[in-house]
């Protein structure tokens, strides 16, 4: 949300820095026009301009409108029959957009001879070609009986940026504009033209960046005016509503994304007509979960338009429910040793005179068993934290991994012959040392080998090994059990991630999920990978690289 207040004052200071340079401009013009009998422009008229330019500003970049105004305020201070303008549609186009406002009855004739004029007049200075033209006419109206004709004409240039066309005033009257007025004209039509280029320049620079910006917004940003017309959309809200980067979203794409959960057109209208804010969380919207957040955009109090953010939550959703699970999963895990070393403890104090040396010494172990498992949980965990704030410190040293493996496989061997699993070392003959933190390397093959025990059953086998590759040492812990799918290869080594959330593994414990994150932190803090393949014929196979 800040980021709007941002963008909103990012626009609004140059747009109000641009409104006091127009205001300025035109009162320096009606100075020199109040020269004029011809031409008096007072205040509240330039304010009605200025205020009806910054509108269309706002709006659009729109030469054509612009014109409009301008012509309004000729015909409230100068007299004459017609005002017409030729202009291209867009920079360097030859589509041209003809209009005429008429002040009085005129043949079909005189608005033809205006388009005439005016082409010939364009095609000549501008060194255009005027192909199509779009004509339209107001005011008037157009009486196929009327015998007035053109008498006086004044014809001007228009040029802002490369838009280039001509702007023609017209009266029934002989002789009706005088020089004075003519130069008065051309010197108006200048300076408005030299203001909208700066307004428009600016609003153009102001534009690029601001789409830059929105472009590259994560979240889809859209604008809607009151008829819901789309003013803006990133390529974010495309990609949201499957639609190629080439195709343009509409309210009906839109509203029938929206369909299953909310009318898109009421929210909408409800915030022009109310004028606030309004957040809707939690629309869960094809596998994915959504907040929209519908913003008014004011001018001058009225609400103009609306910005609508849709924000994706389903991966801040999805953390947040591993969180949660993992936070019960935690609290379990803690309390269960806790109760048996609490409970063991207190029958022991009670019963201790009534029991022989074998039963004491049963009761003692199992306190001793559960207290290493909570130790292992907690350092799991300050492990963890410590990986996450990036305060994982390497102690290294050069470092026999060929010795190294021996002892894990001998510490692991009579789990392994529990299980009836034949657990084996394979080293490279002549492994060099490497330069690495022991302990903390030693930690990551405890947990792939305890893994590999937990995921294998009975009668498989597990081999644990370590060869040269180029400039890399890798060592890898292989097993015969269950596998991974391939589309949890990845997540697997996320902190909190349990392919089988949180159900029992085969030994009878239940896992926490840090293992394979903590594994990862050590071996990234050393520049090294982790990862993750298919054991032939099957199983996984657990590779670490590090820098040799
Ligand atoms: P934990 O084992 O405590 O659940 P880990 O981070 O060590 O946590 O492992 C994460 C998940 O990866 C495990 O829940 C399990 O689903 C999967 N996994 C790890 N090692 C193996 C393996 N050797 N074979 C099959 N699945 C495994």
């Amino acid at each position: 949300m800040d980021l709007w207040v941002k963008i909103l004052i990012g626009i609004s200071i140059p747009f109000f820095a641009l409104v006091a340079v127009v205001v300025y401009r035109l009162l320096t013009l009606q100075k020199s026009l109040g020269k004029t009998k011809y031409l008096t422009l007072d205040p509240s008229v330039i304010h009605a301009l200025v205020t009806r330019v910054s509108k269309e500003y706002a709006e659009d970049l729109d030469l054509k409108a612009a014109l409009d105004l301008l012509i309004e305020v000729l015909i409230d201070n100068v007299s004459f029959t017609a005002a017409s303008f030729l202009i291209p549609v867009t920079e360097n186009s030859s589509d041209f957009n003809f209009k005429s406002h008429l002040v009085y009855e005129v043949p079909e004739a005189y608005v033809k001879g205006n388009i005439d004029v005016l082409k010939k007049y364009v095609e000549e200075h501008m060194e255009v070609s005027v192909e199509n033209i779009n004509r339209e006419v107001e005011g008037g109206p157009i009486n196929s009986s009327s015998n007035v004709q053109a008498l006086s004409r004044v014809i001007l240039p228009i040029e802002v940026g490369l838009l280039r066309g001509a702007l023609c005033i017209t009266s029934r009257k002989r002789d009706h504009f005088s020089e004075q007025l003519t130069e008065d004209l051309k010197e108006l039509i200048h300076s408005v033209s030299e203001c909208l280029e700066l307004l428009w320049g600016v609003a153009r620079r102001e534009r690029r960046k601001f789409k830059a910006m929105v472009d590259s917004m994560r979240d889809g940003v859209f604008m809607v005016d009151e008829e819901y017309r789309f003013l803006i959309a990133n390529p974010a809200l495309k990609d949201m509503l499957g639609l190629y980067s080439s195709e343009s979203v509409n309210v009906v794409r839109v509203s029938s994304f929206f369909s299953r959960h909310l009318s898109f057109e009421d929210l909408v209208s409800e915030v022009f007509v109310m004028g606030k804010t309004k957040k809707i969380e939690h629309l869960e919207l094809e596998d994915k979960i959504y907040t929209l957040t519908v913003i008014p955009v004011k001018v001058k109090n009225v609400v103009s338009a609306v910005v609508c953010l849709l924000e994706d939550q389903t991966k801040d959703a999805e953390l947040e429910e591993m969180r949660r699970d993992f936070s019960a999963m935690i609290i379990h895990e803690l309390r269960s040793p806790l109760s048996v070393i609490r409970g063991t403890s207190d029958f022991l104090l009670k019963e201790s005179a009534n029991m022989d040396d074998s039963q004491e010494m049963t009761f003692m172990e199992q306190i001793k068993e559960s207290s290493t498992k909570l130790l292992a949980l907690v350092n799991n965990l300050l492990d963890s934290a410590k990986i996450e704030s990036g305060k994982i410190e390497l102690s290294k040293k050069m470092t026999d991994l060929a010795k190294l493996i021996k002892s894990e496989v001998e510490y692991y061997a009579y789990s392994a012959r529990q299980k009836k699993i034949n657990l084996k070392s394979d080293v490279e003959v002549g492994l060099a040392e490497v330069n690495v933190d022991s302990e903390k390397i030693q930690q990551v093959l405890n947990n792939l080998i305890s893994n590999a025990l937990k995921y294998t059953p009975d009668g498989g086998e597990i081999v644990v090994g370590a060869l040269h590759t180029g400039d890399t040492v890798r060592l890898y812990v292989s097993d015969t059990g269950r596998g991974i799918a391939d589309e949890n290869k990845d997540q697997i080594f996320d902190k909190y991630k349990r392919v089988e959330g949180g159900s029992l593994t085969s030994d009878g414990e239940k896992s926490t999920g840090l293992g394979l994150a903590i594994s990862k932190g050590i071996v990234e803090a050393h520049e090294g990978k982790i990862w993750v393949e298919d054991n032939e014929p099957k199983g996984s196979r657990f590779i670490v690289e590090l820098p040799a």
